[in-house]
């Protein structure tokens, strides 16, 4: 549901800023004033949440919007400044959008933040000479009757080009910000294309803005909720969920790693990294109707709503079998350096590591009052598992 209103959020967005943009023109003055200043409202907020967050990919691409906005409204009046402005801004900003896209995040203010910010200033000062160039051209009536500036072909092929590299990064690694930047280009080849109405850049400058800023509260909120490792929930969003559960009917189950501490020594802890990453992948696939969480180090939880222990069983069974039936395959490149550690008698060849994990489950009876009643029946569960042997499943 989340992941669905993720996608559309931005979409509607474009939307609403559509339908503003069919009105904006014949509205009241003092409306009409208004709305050329909302774009820098909204990317102040967008800028103070990207220092927040310290997100450089959206300070400098929301930096470089605000400044082309500024430009636009400077030269508005003047034809010729217009279109070059236009022109140069149209091809620097898909550029931008996709170096920025695939850009490490390593801070606004270090070095590497302060590089794109040297490359966004000379860009935008390369695009502000050439503009201010212009200015000594006379303005034809032609010109003032103009109603679209157009946008030129090279810009046309690099925004399809964005578009389309950002596209498949989203479809093919899941990356919300690819999808994120395809609305922003979307938004503002509008913007571009009506450069001469400063009413609809604004309202599609706008836009761009509230979806960085619907963006970076996506990011935040995944932060907090979402374990940044194996990406199921964290252990907050388990505490949230037990919350609301009060008297309905529910059952937990832990998941441990059998002899994880022995994958780390052997193998390293990047594998280790890595393996745990895959745990979770297979219990998330095979609990599609449960919610399935870490609880911390190589230990999930498994929150099953509206069920009993019977119903279960047979379910984390599958998931026990799901786990023992895939080994984690080791590739040469994942392997740790020869040289430099213990590791490199693992070094040759390829390899698999099999895993297991024990599994304990309780459910909510009139006994266990509290969800930490439960989890802590659960553990016990688990403890019996582990000293059953490892690799099954133990209901209380
Ligand atoms: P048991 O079968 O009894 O559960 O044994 P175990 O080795 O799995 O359990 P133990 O509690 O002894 O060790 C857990 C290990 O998990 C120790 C810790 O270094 C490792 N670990 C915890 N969190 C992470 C993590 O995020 N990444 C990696 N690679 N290792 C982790
Ligand atoms: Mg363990
Ligand atoms: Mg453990």
């Amino acid at each position: 549901m989340r992941k669905v209103m993720g996608v559309l959020a931005p979409i509607m967005v474009i939307m609403v800023a559509w339908a503003l943009a069919v009105k904006a023109e014949s509205s009241i003055d003092a409306i009409q004033s208004l709305i050329k200043v909302i774009p820098y409202v909204i990317a102040l907020l967008a800028i103070f949440m990207s220092v927040w967050y310290q997100n450089s990919n959206s300070f400098y691409l929301v930096c470089f919007i605000l400044v082309s906005y500024i430009f636009i409204s400077i030269s508005k009046n003047h034809f010729p400044m217009l279109t070059e402005a236009v022109t140069m801004l149209s091809i620097l900003l898909p550029i931008n959008t996709v170096w920025l896209s695939f850009s490490q995040e390593r801070g606004i203010f270090s070095t590497y933040g302060r590089n794109k910010a040297v490359i966004v200033s000379i860009q935008l000062i390369w695009v502000f000479i050439n503009t201010m160039r212009k200015s000594s051209i006379a303005v034809t009536q032609d010109m003032i009757s103009q109603i679209f500036i157009g946008i030129k072909a090279p810009a046309v092929v690099l925004y399809i080009l964005a578009v389309g590299i950002l596209l498949s990064c989203y479809i093919l690694k899941r990356r919300y910000m690819d999808l994120i930047y395809v609305t922003v280009l979307i938004s503002s080849i509008i913007a571009f294309y009506f450069s001469n109405r400063i009413l609809l850049v604004a309202i599609f400058t706008s836009a761009i803005f509230v979806i960085m800023v619907i963006a970076m509260f996506d990011v935040s909120y995944s932060l907090a909720f979402y374990d940044t490792l194996t990406g199921v929930l964290s252990r907050r969003a388990l505490e949230q969920e037990l919350l609301k559960l009060g008297n309905r009917k529910y059952a937990i189950a832990m998941v441990d790693l059998d002899h994880f501490k022995k994958i780390n020594d052997t193998y390293g802890h990047d594998i280790g990294d890595e393996v745990l990453k895959m745990v979770a992948s297979i219990l998330n696939s095979t609990f599609s109707k449960a919610k399935v969480f870490r609880y911390g180090g190589e230990e999930f939880v498994v929150l099953f709503t509206g069920k009993g222990n019977k119903e279960i069983l047979p379910q984390l069974e599958r998931a026990r079998k799901a786990v023992e039936c895939r080994p984690f395959i080791l590739r040469s490149d994942k392997r740790p350096d020869e040289k430099q550690n213990k590791y490199n008698k693992y070094s040759r060849g390829k390899g698999k590591i099999n895993i297991t994990v024990s599994i304990g489950l309780a459910q909510k009876t009139e006994l266990l009052k509290s969800c930490y009643d439960v989890i802590k029946k659960a553990d016990e569960a688990l403890y019996k598992s582990k000293n059953g042997g490892r690799n099954c499943v133990t209901s209380i």
